[in-house]
């Protein structure tokens, strides 16, 4: 067996990380060396925001888990909001920041003819806002130590849309641009960007999944792919990877082979209905387009066009 990958001297930040995924990932890397931050607004272990009769809060349970086991970690309690607030934690225990695992996460599921304002906006304060606020503070810290290690959380919902998540798909989405952004900012400084998309068990998804279903959704399984793409040695960067029950996989976006225009008055609605079928055909497309610039290169080196039929 190969040695296995360890975080000594590192510095985790992990949003949300009081339960589910967060707690799993946060318990890992307190094992491996690492100092953790388990930030989680969360109240007592039963969820109210209050705390417990003691006082204790659910991010101090698994402080308390990761301290007996002989591992380093610090609890925080503010909402990723206040991302400023988390890091600062990490900078006055452990003097830097550096890896971000932006978990922290609600949902406030209703079909779009019933959503309100206030079910959109907090959804997208607490994914888009709060993981962008963690990052913000923890990025001049990254770029001065040239080292830096960002986890973005996406989800299927994003990708693929689900009904009811109007709000959760377009705030999970974000996260991919905002990951995808990152990772070229970033690269520079040796700091990558990745998201991943997980299915796990845990109090998101418990409700809504069978238990046999759940039980081969540990959120154990996904944490190893988080453990190899933010350690020293995995410069990979720029990535999307589906992860759960055992199986991961990268994702890529796909442009079909698409179709060429004259940029003139026979470029009609009946010119692009008539090469529909080139728009949308996947069979002969580019498999990871480099985004609008591969496009303006395929219109430039295409040859002289014929006036749109
Ligand atoms: P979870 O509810 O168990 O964990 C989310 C944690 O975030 C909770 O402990 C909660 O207290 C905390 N949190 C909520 N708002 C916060 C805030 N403003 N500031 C700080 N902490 C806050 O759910 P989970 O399944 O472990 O989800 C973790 C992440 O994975 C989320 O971003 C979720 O959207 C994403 N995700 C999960 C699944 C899945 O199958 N479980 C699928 C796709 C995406």
């Amino acid at each position: 067996m190969g040695k296995e990958l360890r975080f000594d001297d590192k510095v985790v930040v992990i949003t949300g990380a009081g339960g589910g995924l967060g707690k799993a990932y946060a318990l890992f890397f307190g094992a491996r060396g690492a100092s953790v931050v388990v930030n989680d607004l969360g109240g007592s272990l039963k969820g109210e925001t209050d705390g417990d009769a003691t006082g204790k809060r659910v991010a101090d349970g698994v402080v308390d888990e990761i301290i007996k086991l002989g591992g380093k970690a610090v609890a925080n309690y503010d909402s990723v909001e206040f991302g400023d607030k988390i890091v600062e934690t990490a900078i006055k225990a452990f003097g830097t920041v550096h890896i971000v695992i932006n978990n922290a996460g609600i949902l406030r599921d209703v079909s779009f003819k019933n959503m309100k304002d206030q079910d959109f906006k907090l959804v997208q304060l607490v994914h888009v806002y709060g993981s962008y606020k963690v990052a913000k503070a923890a990025w001049p810290h990254m770029r001065k130590q040239k080292f830096g290690r960002i986890i973005n959380t996406a989800s299927a919902a994003g990708l693929y849309g689900n009904f009811g998540q109007t709000n959760y798909s377009a705030a999970k989405l974000a996260l991919v641009g905002f990951t995808e952004t990152l990772a070229k900012e970033g690269a520079k400084y040796n700091i990558t960007a990745n998201a991943i998309v997980p299915i796990a068990a845990s109090r998101m998804t418990e409700t809504i999944l069978p238990p046999d279903v759940l039980d081969k959704l540990k959120p154990e399984y996904v944490v190893p792919v988080v453990g190899y793409l933010v350690h020293e040695n995995t410069k990979d960067t720029w990535g999307i990877y589906e992860v759960g029950a055992g199986a991961v996989t990268k994702l890529r976006w796909q442009r079909a082979k698409g179709a060429l225009f004259k940029g003139d008055d026979s470029f009609t609605p009946s010119a692009v209905l008539k090469k529909w079928d080139e728009i949308n055909d996947f069979s002969a497309g580019s498999e990871f387009p480099n985004g609008s610039k591969d496009l303006l290169a395929i219109a430039e080196s295409s040859p002289k066009l014929p006036p749109n039929a």
